[in-house]
């Protein structure tokens, strides 16, 4: 239970990764207002993600093709209003501890899915099978006001 002893900038790589609950929340498409600042979630998802499978098809070099991608660090994880609050790292970033349906909770990467906290439950499709000017008839919720 390395996550309640270490603080996020003490993790070594491994520790940092397998942190991640593969929820797929931080690949939907977000609109942000400028007029209003408010930010909006959408049921669109990267040009990258796979539906399927609900993880990045080409995580390491993600970079190459999605250029705002967020890398999340402890330097950034407090700035970004948009994270969902199931994020394990923004979770443990707040010194709590993460949800029994995490897979370092109970054994298996399939108990997210299974109780409905990942995004692979909901409608989704990815933003290359819709036309930009069309992004906002996929708004589902607002997440914030910056
Ligand atoms: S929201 Fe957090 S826990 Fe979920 S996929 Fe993104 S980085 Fe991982
Ligand atoms: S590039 Fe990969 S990790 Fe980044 S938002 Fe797209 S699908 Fe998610």
């Amino acid at each position: 239970m390395f996550w309640k002893e270490k603080q996020l900038n003490q993790m070594n790589s491994d520790e940092w990764e397998s942190l991640c609950d593969r929820c797929g929340k931080c690949c939907s498409l977000k609109l942000h207002n400028e007029i209003s600042n408010e930010i909006f979630d959408t049921s669109l998802v990267c040009k990258l993600f796979d539906v399927k499978k609900c993880s990045c098809k080409n995580y390491s070099e993600r970079h190459q093709y999605v250029k705002d991608c967020i890398k999340l660090s402890d330097n950034n994880i407090r700035s970004i209003s948009w994270l969902p609050n199931t994020c394990a790292y923004k979770l443990v970033s707040e010194g709590k501890d993460l949800y029994p349906w995490h897979h370092l909770n109970s054994g298996s990467y399939d108990t997210i899915h299974e109780t409905g906290n990942s995004i692979i439950s909901s409608e989704i499709k990815s933003e290359s099978e819709v036309e930009r000017n069309d992004y906002e008839d996929y708004i589902t919720n607002k997440i914030t006001s910056k």
